[in-house]
């Protein structure tokens, strides 16, 4: 006889087990790490629609909620050296299926880029829902209207992911962008690429009502400022003729203020410019190309994964 208690574990335990046999691996390619992603439960849709009340929430359910959802691949190299150096974490690997493991929550937060997020939720979203539903498409060339169902197993292709080159962790990586200020002076930005870590940094600075505002008025959560210290790791005023740096700064509301009171918009414009040059090839481009039932001429469709996450949760 097994007890009421035992009985209840031995469920749970095998729904777990099979949950497992649905996990994906996927590469991160700006932090460029091998994980594998778990799909959503009843327990995770709850959590994501009690954190409606404000976007801070909801960015940091979301970040939970990912990190509830993966593991980070561990070599056997880093295997061997994790059994001899801590035995706690020996046993955390192994009770992880031996070769996977999770970082803490905070590293993970700040070692996993924004566009690396966006794999995450399109991998998770895959193995928990597979297809987006029908969808209305209308087609470019002879403007036919019709169904398609978009299986998000089809969206990804060889230039969705651009896997960050550089030798050494993306949060080191930093582009300096020098910008005139006036005839003697110039203001240095050191650029990067946002953790997930600073991005829900600057959801904390910006109120509920800023972005419902900034949605209404320029369509995107952020105003330039907002994107310009979200970009910026340490921003500062230079004497051009003596390289003397009069004054510099790295925290984000400091340097949203100095941008929003005394930086014109041509100035913010050449920052994007300069900022997209560089980083925007890292940006994550799923799509599916669907062919038009009418004329066949092939079309591009993109899928918004942040957009279709949320919108599935709502919806139901
Ligand atoms: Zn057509």
């Amino acid at each position: 006889m097994v007890s009421k208690k035992e009985k209840f574990l031995n469920l749970y335990h095998t729904l777990s087990q099979i949950n497992r046999l649905k996990r994906k691996e996927l590469v991160l390619p700006i932090a460029k790490k091998e994980v594998v992603v778990s799909p959503l439960s009843i327990g995770d849709d709850l959590a994501i629609k009690t954190a409606l009340v404000s976007p801070v929430r909801l960015d940091f359910e979301l970040l939970q909620l990912l990190y509830r959802h993966t593991e980070f691949f561990v070599s056997e190299d880093e295997l061997s050296t994790a059994k001899k150096r801590n035995k706690k974490k020996k046993e955390e690997i192994e009770k992880l299926g031996g070769t996977y493991a999770k970082p803490d929550e905070s590293s993970f937060y700040s070692q996993i880029s924004y566009f690396d997020k966006l794999v995450l939720m399109w991998g998770i979203y895959l193995i928990t829902y597979g297809s987006l539903g029908e969808r209305e498409l209308e087609c470019n060339s002879c403007e036919f209207k019709f169904k398609h169902d978009i299986n998000l197993e089809d969206t990804i292709h060889d230039d969705s992911l651009t896997i960050f080159e550089p030798e050494m962790p993306f949060t080191d990586y930093i582009v300096p962008v020098e910008l005139d200020l006036m005839e003697d002076y110039a203001l240095e930005f050191l650029t990067r690429i946002p953790s997930m870590a600073n991005y829900n940094q600057l959801m904390r600075l910006v109120t509920i009502e800023e972005i419902q505002s900034n949605l209404e008025k320029i369509r995107s959560q952020f105003s330039v400022e907002q994107l310009m210290a979200l970009y910026t790791k340490k921003m500062s005023v230079v004497n051009k003729k003596t390289k003397e740096v009069l004054s510099e700064s790295t925290n984000p509301q400091e340097i949203i203020t100095s941008l929003r009171d005394h930086i014109n918009i041509d100035l913010a414009a050449a920052f994007m410019r300069s900022y997209h040059d560089h980083f925007s090839k890292y940006n994550v481009n799923f799509y599916k190309n669907v062919e038009c039932p009418k004329c066949k001429e092939v079309m591009k469709v993109g899928v918004d994964v942040e957009f279709e996450f949320f919108r599935r949760q709502f919806s139901n």
